[in-house]
């Protein structure tokens, strides 16, 4: 599906990100990875994607909260990948507090990363697909850009803020061959969703057990985690022949959540 084409995928170095490049990669895509971690971890995951693949896989550092150097890690994707024909803005961080309490350098860096690097990226990206006449701009939302929960400020506002991005973005690229879409995933198993278990029991006094089965699996009817691997899936058909005319569109992949 994407042989010949080139993929810049934010927040790629674990979870969600990393899946969607290693099947793009498994398409024929070449890809730049982002984010942050251990080199070691960082480079084992590069140079996993083109062993196995056969494909390009190039890396940035770029920090999603600074706009010149998400410009910079768009340019060096033109430079060494030749283009960028797809991009998926996923990179995203989590903070859980009431909102008396909610550090405000928390509230700006979720509405840097999870909102306005999507827009610094598809800014940088645009007059390229425009020229070619082709592109695929994907989001990774959330089930809270539909709906809301207690203590996430910063992350709902910032989602639902992705999904007026889509669609703006998705009515100015419709005359370009360019789609615009998001993807809102309900509870997947990853860092991020581990890393906030401990806030959540504190400020909801709940132990370990109950905040994944009466917090987290509570909302999604299933009573199963999503996959970073189910996710990766959309994303890989929303830049199919059979999607294209699918644009400014949220696709829920949740277990139901927001069905109730
Ligand atoms: P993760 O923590 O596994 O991955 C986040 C990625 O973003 C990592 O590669 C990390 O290094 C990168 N990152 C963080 N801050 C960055 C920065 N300043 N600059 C560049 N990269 C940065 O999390 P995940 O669960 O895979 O989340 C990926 C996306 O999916 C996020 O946008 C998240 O909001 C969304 N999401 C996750 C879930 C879930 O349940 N896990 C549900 C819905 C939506």
């Amino acid at each position: 599906i994407l042989q010949s084409k080139s993929a810049v995928v934010t927040g790629s170095t674990s979870g969600i990100g990393l899946a969607i490049a290693r099947a793009f990669a498994a398409e024929g895509a070449n890809v730049l990875i982002n984010g942050f971690g251990a080199a070691e971890d960082i480079e084992a995951a590069r140079a996993g994607i083109e062993a196995e693949f056969g494909v390009r896989a190039i890396y940035s550092g770029a920090d999603m909260t600074r706009p010149t150097e998400i410009a910079a890690m768009v340019a060096q994707a033109q430079a060494e990948l030749g283009a960028v024909d797809v991009l998926v803005n996923n990179a995203g961080v989590q903070f859980v507090s009431p909102i008396e309490d909610f550090p405000l350098e928390k509230w700006d860096q979720i509405i840097a990363i999870n909102l306005s690097a999507a827009f610094h990226a598809i800014r940088a990206v645009v007059p390229g697909m425009k020229s070619r006449g082709w592109g695929r701009i994907i989001s990774t939302a959330s089930a809270h850009s539909l709906v809301a929960s207690p203590f996430k400020s910063a992350y709902v506002a910032a989602k639902h803020g992705v999904v007026g991005l889509t669609k703006t973005a998705a009515l100015e690229l419709a005359p370009h061959g360019v789609t615009v879409n998001c993807i809102s995933p309900g509870y997947v198993w990853t860092p991020l969703v581990e890393n906030q278990i401990p806030a959540t029991m504190a400020s909801r006094n709940l132990t370990r057990d109950q905040v994944i089965n009466d917090v987290l699996l509570a909302a999604q009817p299933t009573k199963q985690f999503v996959t970073p691997e189910e996710v990766a899936a959309i994303a890989v058909f929303l830049c199919s022949p059979a999607a294209k005319q699918m644009t400014g569109a949220n696709l829920s992949v949740d277990g139901g959540w927001t069905a109730a």
